[in-house]
């Protein structure tokens, strides 16, 4: 909506307000789709979900979203549709609308590619249903249509451009971050004595730092490190001494992941399955 194909890539891209208004004018016509597809459901009179199988104060958000796929096909097309005309209506260039539609569904497909949105039952891939509503744009508006779409094209091609540089600094980060975790497992040094909370503390601050970069090559290695309670009463048995213990590299590796864990925000600690009783509560 600013000619975005001709966005750089690079970080130090200024941003001033001719941009910021850029911004909200794509998160305005995405979130104006994201309503006029509610509205669609209404205007079928689709309810949420089948109120009479749930009970509705228990219900969380998640089971209440449950609809058919028909029902989500059918709001996808009157979306569309009311997106397009209620601006159109508003006196703002429908062009915008439809790029607010491509604009929201990409996004949702890099959700999807990276592993942050499921695709379920009722919402079908991003990609599908931009193929829906594209279908949509060409049958209900004939020989407008390109003219209609030719804003969304042209901005389609820039978040092409973001999702792959996106995707490669992902992979970049991730490599950064596992080669740390490694080192730290392999060089940190464990003991039953006292603990050094200054080299604790700063043990803890860089994994909150690697974890909000790559958190998937810290759960990796940290799950590859934590033994299961079999193994670790084994390591336990077969240490003659405190000396001994502290010489095997298993309970060393697992003392250290072990730390990192317990101290990890919990999506991290739901990925590795474990659970930390509280101190001096019970076990
Ligand atoms: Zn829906």
């Amino acid at each position: 909506m600013a000619s975005p194909v001709r966005a750089p890539l690079v970080e130090d891209w200024p941003v001033g307000p001719r941009e910021t208004k850029t911004a909200e004018n794509f998160a305005t016509s995405a979130e104006r789709f994201v309503i006029a597809h509610e509205v669609g459901h209404i205007l079928h009179k689709h309810l949420i979900t089948d109120s009479a199988k749930v009970d509705l104060a228990k219900a969380s958000l998640a089971e209440l979203d449950k609809r058919p796929v028909e029902q989500e096909i059918e709001a996808d097309v009157s979306g569309t549709f009311i997106s397009i005309e209620s601006m159109d209506k508003d006196g703002i260039d429908p062009r915008a609308a439809v790029t607010g539609i491509y604009f929201f569904l990409r996004a949702v497909q890099l959700g999807e590619l990276v592993g942050a949105i499921e695709v379920d039952e009722a919402h079908r891939p991003a990609e599908e249903r931009l193929n829906i509503c594209d279908h949509v744009i060409g049958g209900r508006y004939g020989s407008h249509a390109p003219v209609l779409r030719q804003w969304a094209r042209s901005s389609d091609e820039l978040l092409e451009r973001f999702a792959r540089a996106a995707l490669k600094e992902r992979d970049r980060r991730r490599l950064v971050a596992a080669a740390r975790m490694d080192e730290v497992l392999r060089t940190t040094t464990w003991s039953m004595g006292q603990r050094d909370i200054a080299r604790d503390t700063a043990l803890l601050k860089e994994m909150q730092s690697l974890m909000s970069h790559s958190p998937s090559a810290v759960v990796e290695a940290l799950a590859a490190n934590l033994c299961d309670a079999d193994t670790y009463r084994q390591v336990l048995q077969s240490a003659s001494s405190v000396e001994a213990l502290e010489r095997d590299d298993r309970w060393r590796r697992h003392q250290i992941a072990h730390f990192i864990a317990r101290y990890a925000p919990v999506p991290v600690k739901q990925c590795l399955g474990v659970r930390f009783p509280i101190m001096g509560g019970q076990a």
